[in-house]
């Protein structure tokens, strides 16, 4: 039996916030775009992320992007007609001389480029957060436009407004095959049908290096395991739904309010690596439990217990876990590589590819239509590791990915904008 055959100008792999801020951004320039999704639309990564919006970043032009980022999201919210973004603020804190000195390089970058950054002095830090330990903190540094959202309302008006202007969706639709002739994409298939178009993105989130191997590529991405706490609303330690974001790097932990309780996610030193071609075909990420007698959550609650002391075994609470996807620096992977023409990736969002999405929508509709980007992309350029031998096989890359993930929070970090004085 012959496959039905439909043709747009782009094909989308993956219904998470990569694949659908760019499938909006495209549609919003006039293409026609269909976003394939291999289960139901945001129920990947998407679906299991904390929600933290932090701008600020290791260097300068990655922290100008995520600063554009939080101005797209204003500018959804207005298309979209929704309120998703809630401005908290959010903090930096230090307890050692290399994270205060951490901070400082932050701050000085930050002001350099115009981001809202400032050392914030201990009785501030205690006022604003009269729930967490600050007795150890030697300095902490407060970003005032920072703020979290709810990723699912996030994929929400990112639908609507992709919607209105055209674009199609297809839940239950997993690639299977991607359509080349002569080292060019022109489409792909699904069990019940053929899609054609010039360009296919791979945004497949942590199956994206299996979609990459469709089109006899490797993508060195891999797929790591992310853990965090949501404590329930208790009247004796109230949290207030607006306070500041808390990233206490050196305890490698971050937190949020989250509807009365307090969330707190730990990036782990020796997180778990997820084979995904050993996961069911069906795998359905909203379903995965976390045990609390893992490893993996007790050196959790371990951490939070350690910066919000209130916070012990028996403290109510709901365990998340998902999977992420990392790359070898930390940074995505955006654009062609050069062995295939018509296939663009877009994954490795390594741990914030919420707050990346609105930006990487915009980077990738112009790459695709334009052939380049107003964004300078050498960091993030998708074949920045073609040519290394040391990255072609898989056991390769997850190590090199892993040890990324385990140094995400613990290593300290150098901006690299030069010092204003
Ligand atoms: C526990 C946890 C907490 C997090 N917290 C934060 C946070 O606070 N802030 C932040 O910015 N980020 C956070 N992240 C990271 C963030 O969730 C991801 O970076 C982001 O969701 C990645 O989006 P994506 O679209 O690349 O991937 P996904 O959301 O995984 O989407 C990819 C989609 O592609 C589909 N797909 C794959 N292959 C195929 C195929 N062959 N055919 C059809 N469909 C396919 C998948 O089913 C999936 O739905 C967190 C992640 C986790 C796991």
């Amino acid at each position: 039996m012959s496959l039905s055959t439909e043709t747009y100008d782009v094909i989308v792999i993956g219904g998470g916030v990569a694949g659908l801020s760019t499938a909006m951004q495209l549609a919003l320039r006039g293409a026609k775009v269909v976003v394939l999704e291999r289960e139901r639309i945001g129920n990947g990564s998407t679906g299991r992320a904390a929600g933290l919006l932090g701008q600020l970043r290791g260097n300068s032009e990655h922290t100008r992007m995520l600063m554009d980022g939080v101005e797209i999201v204003k500018e959804l919210e207005e298309k979209a007609d929704v309120e998703i973004f809630v401005q908290t603020g959010s903090m930096r804190i230090a307890e050692t001389d290399a994270r205060a000195e951490e901070i400082a390089s932050l701050v000085r970058m930050g002001k350099s480029i115009g981001f809202a950054i400032d050392h914030l002095p201990a009785d501030e830090v205690k006022k604003l957060l009269p729930y967490m330990r600050t007795d150890d903190l030697i300095d902490a540094c407060y970003c005032a436009t920072d703020g979290h959202l709810q990723p699912a309302e996030l994929v929400s008006a990112y639908v609507k407004v992709g919607k209105d202007h055209g674009v199609t969706y297809k839940s239950n639709s997993p690639v299977t095959e991607m359509l080349m002739a002569g080292g060019t994409a022109y489409g792909v298939k699904t069990q019940d049908a053929e899609y054609h178009a010039a360009v296919v993105v791979n945004a497949g989130g942590p199956w994206s290096y299996l979609n990459a191997e469709m089109s006899e590529t490797t993508l060195p991405t891999a797929a790591i395991g992310h853990y965090y706490l949501t404590t329930r609303p208790d009247s004796q330690q109230p949290i207030d739904r607006l306070s500041p974001a808390i990233r206490n790097r050196e305890l490698r932990i971050y937190s949020r309010p989250e509807s009365g309780g307090l969330i707190v996610g730990m990036y782990a030193a020796e997180p778990e690596i997820y084979d995904m071609k050993r996961l069911p075909v069906d795998f359905d990420m909203s379903a995965m439990k976390a045990s609390q007698a893992s490893i993996d959550v007790a050196l959790l609650l371990d951490a939070a217990q350690r910066r919000f002391p209130w916070i012990t075994p028996q403290t109510p609470m709901n365990i998340t876990t998902g999977i992420m996807t990392f790359t070898p620096d930390g940074r995505p992977f955006c654009g062609k590589m050069p062995n295939i023409e018509g296939v663009y990736h877009c994954a490795g969002f390594s741990g914030h590819g919420i707050v990346q999405s609105p930006a990487i929508g915009v980077i990738m509709s112009e790459l695709i239509l334009d052939g380049n980007s107003s964004y300078d992309l050498t960091s993030i350029s998708a074949d920045r590791y073609f040519d290394v031998p040391e990255l072609k096989a898989r056991q390769d890359i997850d190590t090199k990915c892993c040890e990324m993930a385990g140094n995400y929070y613990g290593k300290v970090e150098r901006p690299s904008a030069p010092a204003v004085s």
